[in-house]
């Protein structure tokens, strides 16, 4: 049986080797998130530099330029994940090790600080594979996702 959808509806965008749903989806959402690549295709080149998302993807044409307040969630999960990890990694030391509080509060300082400058496109593309795999695009809506159909 072909659960996965390459390439979906006629003037939509390509979802390549997206399964249609549950489990198996999420981790390739996830995997291409991780792997700083297109939510929708795989493809690579979604960055210009480190923290700049480009407008389109280069390899399906996605527009990444959404509604205002979109990437809000992108901020939250950047928030949640750096500074859980940096709460994380001081606790752990606390428990771990017979450091003082002053190389403890420098180590919390530096990953609070340093960690959602380092999550921050990796925030924004999990945030893109949450929306997409809660909410995946109906074929009105791909075809408004289309960059070169929205005059860009
Ligand atoms: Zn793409």
């Amino acid at each position: 049986m072909r659960d996965e959808t390459d390439g979906a509806a006629p003037g939509g965008i390509a979802t390549r080797g997206l399964a249609a749903g549950g489990l198996r989806r999420l981790l390739t959402l996830l995997g291409r998130a991780f792997r700083r690549r297109c939510p929708y295709c795989g493809g690579s080149g979604v960055f210009r530099g480190w923290f700049e998302l480009r407008e389109t993807c280069p390899t399906c044409g996605v527009s990444f330029s959404r509604e205002e307040g979109y990437f809000l969630g992108a901020m939250l999960v950047n928030l949640l994940v750096a500074e859980g990890l940096a709460v994380g990694v001081v606790v752990a030391l606390m428990i771990t090790s017979d450091l003082s509080l002053l190389p403890l509060e420098v180590v919390g300082i530096g990953l609070a600080v340093g960690l959602p400058i380092l999550f921050y496109p990796y925030s924004r593309l999990l945030w893109m594979a949450i929306d997409l795999q809660l909410d995946p695009p109906e074929k009105q809506t791909q075809r408004q996702l289309r960059a070169d159909q929205i005059g860009r």
